[in-house]
């Protein structure tokens, strides 16, 4: 997890999602891949675009 201060950490699988706001204040929702080697994360605007990439991702 990068340095935020991520807030309503819920985990789907391996993926775990959480909100935090950007250096301008903006609310992200990222998604990040804890699976050893994976290393797939991701911002999205919405909580709903984040936790639909937390669901149907699959660690290559
Ligand atoms: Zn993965």
């Amino acid at each position: 997890m990068r340095p935020h201060r991520f807030r309503d950490v819920i985990r789907v699988g391996p993926v775990r999602v959480g909100t935090h706001n950007d250096q301008r204040g903006r609310e992200k929702h990222t998604a990040v891949c804890t699976a050893p080697g994976c290393g797939f994360s991701a911002d999205y605007p919405d909580r709903t675009g984040a936790e639909l990439a937390a669901k149907t991702h699959r660690c290559t």
